[in-house]
């Protein structure tokens, strides 16, 4: 047999294991269409639950539910605000315009991550000639940030200047449960800090599939209409809901284990001669420069003769996400091989 590679593009490469499958082949289903899928509606409520919100809706992918929650939030002329290397600005093909007819103004923030202050002072004033500030889009963790994320106490002031300038506050929240591990702050503390909340269920939780926007049961109606205008309706979802249900029981502690192996190997690449720059490695994200003269594309091809897959991230710069498809083996014979790619 060959040895598995090791994949490190993407914590959405992950495969269902034996339990999540079995767990998925014994679902209750119905038409979710109807609201009548049992196993939907039992993710829905568990996840809103969890977070002391009212409702929750289950959607194929996480740009869907950032999508619905601009959608819900503004009106045509309006703007979002946003750190420029946002998902929503950078990697939802510019929906924002398409779906909801709003403009973006972008606060180059650290490591993805913007302040109540820099908030406050990009707010428009309201001119007829300007688009209106409406809406406040946070990512947590933040992808292009390195995994970076933000603390709740910078949350709840973010939340209290929204609060004071009449903004909404969304929450892409995909690797949510990969901060809160780290710093062990209360779901429903966060719940309370956004107007909505979208979590991915595919990334480092491991289902195969689907995103849940969380919110009021106002807002969720909505949602509901605004999922099927973008064909999003599924019908016997419960199979998938099962595995996301699945994933919140047995996989949100876990991520721990990816947080620290992405932190050794952020510090091993540091060491290298090859690398130029690492970024803080925060949670299961880690994000390095090459050195000038080496091309991203050559050191890609290096790196998979050793066994590695990993994503050009952008210049001279390459991204690894550390997963549960990573075992034990897998993490050391990484760091065993990295120091001689190059
Ligand atoms: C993956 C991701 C999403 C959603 O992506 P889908 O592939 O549409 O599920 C949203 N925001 C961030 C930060 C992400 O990493």
């Amino acid at each position: 047999m060959t040895k598995a590679m090791i994949n490190l593009v993407s914590d959405t490469v992950t495969r269902p294991d034996k339990g999540m499958l079995e767990f998925m082949m014994q679902a209750s289903v119905g038409d979710d269409v109807f609201g009548e899928d049992p196993t939907v509606n039992e993710l829905q409520q568990k996840i809103a639950t969890m977070f002391g919100k009212e409702a929750a809706l289950f959607c194929p992918s996480g740009t869907m539910t950032n999508q619905i929650a601009i959608k819900i939030h503004t009106h045509p002329l309006d703007e979002l605000i946003c750190d420029i290397d946002s998902h929503v600005y950078q990697s939802e093909t510019g929906g924002y315009a398409f779906h909801s007819g709003v403009a973006v103004n972008l606060i180059q923030g650290m490591n993805g991550k913007i302040t109540a202050e820099e908030i406050s002072s990009a707010v428009k004033p309201g001119f007829d000639w300007q688009p209106i500030s409406r809406l406040v889009v946070l990512e947590n963790t933040c992808n292009k940030g390195g995994g970076s994320y933000y603390s709740l106490d910078e949350v709840q002031d973010i939340s209290t200047v929204c609060h004071d300038k009449n903004l909404a506050l969304h929450l892409d929240g995909a690797r949510l449960f990969n901060a809160l591990v780290e710093t062990g702050e209360d779901t429903h503390a966060w719940g309370k800090s956004f107007d909505t909340i979208s979590v991915c269920m595919s990334k480092g939780l491991g289902a195969p599939v689907g995103s849940l926007l969380i919110g009021s049961f106002e807002q969720i109606r909505q949602a509901r209409r605004l999922r099927k205008v973008m064909g999003g309706g599924m019908r016997q979802a419960g199979y998938l809901a099962a595995a996301c249900i699945y994933a919140l029981n047995h996989n949100i502690d876990r991520l721990k284990t990816d947080n620290a192996r992405a932190r050794q190997a952020g510090e091993l690449l540091a060491t290298l001669p090859y690398v130029k720059s690492v970024k803080p490695t925060f949670t299961n994200i880690v994000i390095f420069t090459l050195q000038d003269d080496i091309k991203d594309h050559y050191f890609l091809e290096k790196l998979k003769a050793k066994g590695i897959l990993a994503a050009p991230f952008g210049g001279n710069t390459i991204r690894f996400v550390y997963h549960l498809d990573i075992s034990e083996q897998m993490a050391e014979s990484a760091l065993k091989e990295l120091p001689s790619v190059l």
